[in-house]
């Protein structure tokens, strides 16, 4: 499958892991959009919340778990961070592989968009 996130997971892109467990991986998004920008990354490929089932959601639980510790980690967790899921087209999901950006490490805006 030609699926980026699939290929960082798998290992045949190379990344650095800001924090990993058996479902999540946590990396720094190549194009930052603040000062601490991190995407959490499920293992399995599921291509957006739209994908989401009884079967598969507890992945979302792990997702957001994952998303606390990588955010202790980078040192934001006192401070604060923002989670966005971006979903589908008008969303503006561009890997269609389901993650979270974590955003934090300097005052956000207060408008969603
Ligand atoms: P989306 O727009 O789908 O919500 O988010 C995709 C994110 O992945 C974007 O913020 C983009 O900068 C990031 N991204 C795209 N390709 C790569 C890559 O090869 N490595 C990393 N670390 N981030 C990527
Ligand atoms: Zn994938």
């Amino acid at each position: 499958m030609n699926c980026i996130f699939c290929k960082i997971v798998n290992g045949d892109i190379p990344s650095k892991r800001v924090y990993e467990n058996d479902k999540v991986i946590v990396i720094n998004d190549i194009h930052p959009a603040c000062k601490v920008h991190l995407l959490i990354i499920s293992k399995d490929h599921i291509e957006s919340a739209n994908h989401l089932t009884e079967d598969n959601a507890d992945i979302v639980k792990d997702m957001f778990m994952a998303a606390k510790e990588a955010a202790k980690l980078s040192g934001v967790s006192e401070s604060g961070y923002r989670l966005i899921n971006n979903c589908g087209s008008d969303g503006g999901q561009t890997i269609n592989h389901l993650h979270i950006h974590l955003l934090g490490g300097e005052k956000l805006g207060e408008r969603l968009l």
